[in-house]
């Protein structure tokens, strides 16, 4: 067995990311690296780093995007499509942030599971942006097979117009009793109304003011909320529950859809920061060079990257640590906590998992990928096929298991199962032997299909401090700050969204719409002037 920690692991460049793309670079590979090149030591203000004519463009700006998670990769995207010459800077060595992979032996892994939803509008708009929507699958409409502790149930949406869809499959949800159900069903009607969720009151409060049973919680509202939000209900708001209820279970008909990337999530980060003019990984910034009222510099520990602005896409408690930041005037950073996620992969003997004919290029992996609502072909031949969700294991995709430490299982590969362990609080301090013996009995457990198969290899990936928790009262920052030339973006700032991809797509987007609209387009034409000549200095040399 193998063990990591995908905030620890040491990761090399992303191979894909090479010189033809965009310009990498890391601090520790060549620290007296020659300084041409980096957008930073422009004296003219072009990228190219020819100087200036009468008959030349106006130079643009220079941003530097701090954090190259999703959060600051949509936002230099969004800047790039305006002209504005960008700069990604990173403190790991691995772009993505949260949603990235890294290589463990033969494998690479993603640092967590990651589903992806139907109503991530912004997130799925990135990722077309990129032209990567075919390394993406998504049901074609909502369909999941829940293994409760007495049997299987499938909960699957019927082809009508929202709410319908997924209300009469509902009423035939056989995993509840019927007074489950009209519990359910009363509480999903109350989320509908426009106020709900009293100021300060958490999810768990509100599922207990509508009389929801233990039932119902454990096997409806466990299983799909507490993935989406990462928290316990006693520690989130109200509020945060229902805008989940809402947006996923009570949009549109494709809102709910879930799919997951077929490819490494570092792909998308990857080919996000090949249109940005400059990559610098390794470098964390330590501190804000603010001079009269402006954001100037960025300081790497003894360097300064000059700016004209930035987009600070960096976690709070990290915000919070640099040098400066309080010029910004962001209150409540200290207030946000974070909640674990464990991942525990399961690499079963053959048989299990692989196609009918046992062949693993029939398995998913090898199929070929829906596109989305468009795409109504099913990799999934059982599935479609049959109404039995005995008959779906061989194409086993996602399951989620009620009253389990683990919630949701993905099936990787021939006989390689994901299991996500959401709110892991009690659990991420587990030694690793221990949370894969617990997955694998979990599984054994629910799946007889496993048998007596044997555990080839377990690995268990661990995120301490994974996601934010959107607790009763937090107060989330928009992205504008005292400085109008530097703005904040992350899933944690006020999207409305609970941390997600989704999330951070759109903060990003808002972080560069709020930057544009704070230096407009006539104040560009002045430009900042060569008087502002911008320095980066590597590897703190001179
Ligand atoms: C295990 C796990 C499972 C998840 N599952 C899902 C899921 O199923 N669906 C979903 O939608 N979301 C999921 N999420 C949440 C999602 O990954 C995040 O909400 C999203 O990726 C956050 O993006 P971000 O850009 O806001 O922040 P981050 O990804 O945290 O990016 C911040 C970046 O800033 C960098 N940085 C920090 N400090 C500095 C500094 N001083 N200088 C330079 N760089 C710095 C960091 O290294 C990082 O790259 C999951 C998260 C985890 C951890």
């Amino acid at each position: 067995m193998m063990k990591t920690d995908a905030s620890r692991a040491g990761m090399a460049l992303p191979a894909r990311v090479g010189s033809s793309q965009p310009r990498v670079q890391s601090r520790r590979e060549d620290p007296a690296a020659p300084r041409a090149g980096v957008p930073g030591t422009r004296q003219s203000g072009r990228a190219d780093g020819r100087a200036p004519s009468d008959g030349d463009a106006i130079p643009a700006r220079h941003v530097a995007v701090v954090g190259a998670g999703l959060a600051g990769l949509a936002a230099a995207l969004s800047l790039k499509r305006e002209g504005w010459r960008v700069t990604l800077v990173e403190r790991s060595r691995l772009l993505g942030g949260k949603a990235t992979s890294f290589q463990l032996g033969d494998i690479e892994m993603d640092s967590g599971q990651h589903a992806i939803l139907g109503c991530y509008s912004s997130f799925l708009e990135f990722v077309d942006e990129l032209g990567m929507r075919g390394d993406l699958r998504i049901q074609e409409r909502f369909d999941v097979l829940m293994l409760t502790d007495t049997g299987r149930a499938r909960l699957r949406a019927l082809r009508l117009p929202a709410p319908l869809h997924l209300a009469l499959p509902f009423l035939r949800f056989r995993a509840l009793g019927v007074r489950s159900r009209l519990q359910v069903a009363r509480a999903l009607l109350a989320a509908r109304r426009p106020r709900g969720g009293e100021e300060g009151e958490t999810f768990a409060a509100w599922l207990h003011r509508h009389g929801q049973g233990t039932q119902a919680q454990r096997v409806f509202w466990e299983p799909f909320l507490v993935p989406a939000l990462n928290a316990p209900f006693d520690r989130v708001s109200a509020a945060a529950g229902l805008m989940v209820v809402r947006t996923a279970l009570l949009g549109s008909r494709d809102a709910a859809r879930i799919g997951y990337a077929t490819v490494p999530l570092a792909r998308f980060a990857e080919r996000a920061a090949e249109q940005c003019d400059q990559v610098l990984l390794r470098t964390p910034v330590t501190g804000l060079h603010v001079e009269g009222g402006e954001l100037r510099g960025l300081l790497t520990g003894d360097a300064e990257i000059g700016v004209d602005a930035a987009v600070l896409a960096v976690p709070p408690e990290r915000l919070v640590r640099m040098a400066g930041a309080e010029a910004l005037e962001v209150p409540d950073l200290e207030t946000f906590t974070t909640q674990p996620i464990v991942d525990v992969h399961l690499w079963y003997e053959r048989p299990i998992g692989a196609g009918a004919d046992g062949d693993p290029a029939s398995s998913h992996r090898g199929s070929p990928p829906l596109a989305g609502a468009a795409e109504p072909r099913s990799a999934h031949p059982a599935i479609e096929r049959s109404q039995d969700p005995a008959d779906v294991w061989p194409y086993l995709d996602f399951a989620a298991m009620t009253g389990s430490p683990v919630q949701w299982i993905f099936a990787k590969g021939p006989g390689y199962l994901c299991c996500s362990l959401s709110s892991a609080g009690d659990l991420i301090s587990q030694p690793e032997e221990r949370l894969v013996a617990l997955a694998d009995s979990e599984l054994r457990s629910r799946l007889t299909e496993l048998g007596g198969a044997t555990l080839l290899r377990g690995v268990a990936v661990r995120d301490p401090e994974a996601t934010f928790v959107p607790a009763p009262g937090l107060r989330r920052p928009g992205p504008a700050t005292a400085l109008a030339n530097a703005v904040l973006a992350g899933c944690w700032t006020d999207t409305g969204w609970p941390a997600t991809m989704e999330g951070a797509v759109r903060s990003g987007r808002a972080a560069a719409r709020t930057l544009m609209a704070a230096l407009p387009n006539q104040e560009r034409a002045t430009g900042p002037g060569p008087a502002r000549t911008s320095r980066v200095e590597l590897g703190g040399g001179s």
